[in-house]
C-alpha cells in the first residue's frame, strides 16, 4: 500500500483557492510570504498572506493548515465587509478596549474569538470534501 504522506503544492494551492472562491474573498489583496504560520491576515495592510514556506504538507498538518485558512479568511470577510481601513479601525479599537479592560488584546478580541470558531466550526467539512475529491 502506498501511504503518501506528503500533499503536493498543486493540491495544497487547489485547497487555498477554493477556500478563497468559495468565501468570496477574490477582492482582498493576498500576497505570498515566507512565514511560519500557514497564513496571515495583516490588518494594518488589509492583505492576506500565505505561506511560501511549506511548499508540501504532511498529511497530520491538513488540520492546522485549513483551520489557519479559514480563520484567516474569516478576518478578510470582514475586511471585505466593513472595508479594509475601517475594519483596521474596529479591529484596533478592539484591542483598546480589551486592554483597557485588563484583557488580552487577541485572546479576548471579539474578531479573535469569531475567526477561531469559525475556523474550528468549518474545517472538517472541507477536509472531507478535499479528501473525497483525492487531494489528499
Ligand atoms: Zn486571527
Amino acid at each position: 500500500m502506498l501511504i503518501r504522506e506528503f500533499i503536493s503544492e498543486t493540491n495544497k494551492n487547489k485547497m487555498i483557492s477554493d477556500l478563497l472562491k468559495y468565501y468570496k474573498v477574490g477582492s482582498v489583496k493576498v500576497k505570498q510570504k515566507s512565514m511560519k504560520d500557514h497564513a496571515h491576515y495583516n490588518v494594518d495592510t488589509g492583505t492576506l498572506e500565505l505561506s511560501t514556506r511549506y511548499k508540501t504538507i504532511k498529511k497530520r498538518q491538513v488540520e492546522d493548515f485549513l483551520t489557519t485558512i479559514i480563520h484567516e479568511i474569516y478576518h478578510a470577510m470582514d475586511a471585505k465587509k466593513y472595508g479594509w481601513k475601517k475594519f483596521k479601525e474596529m479591529y484596533e479599537y478592539e484591542m483598546n478596549y480589551q486592554i483597557a479592560m485588563g484583557k488580552d488584546e487577541y485572546d479576548d478580541n471579539k474578531y479573535e474569538i469569531n475567526a477561531e470558531n469559525f475556523g474550528k466550526k468549518n474545517w472538517k467539512k472541507w477536509y472531507n470534501k478535499f479528501k473525497k475529491e483525492g487531494l489528499f
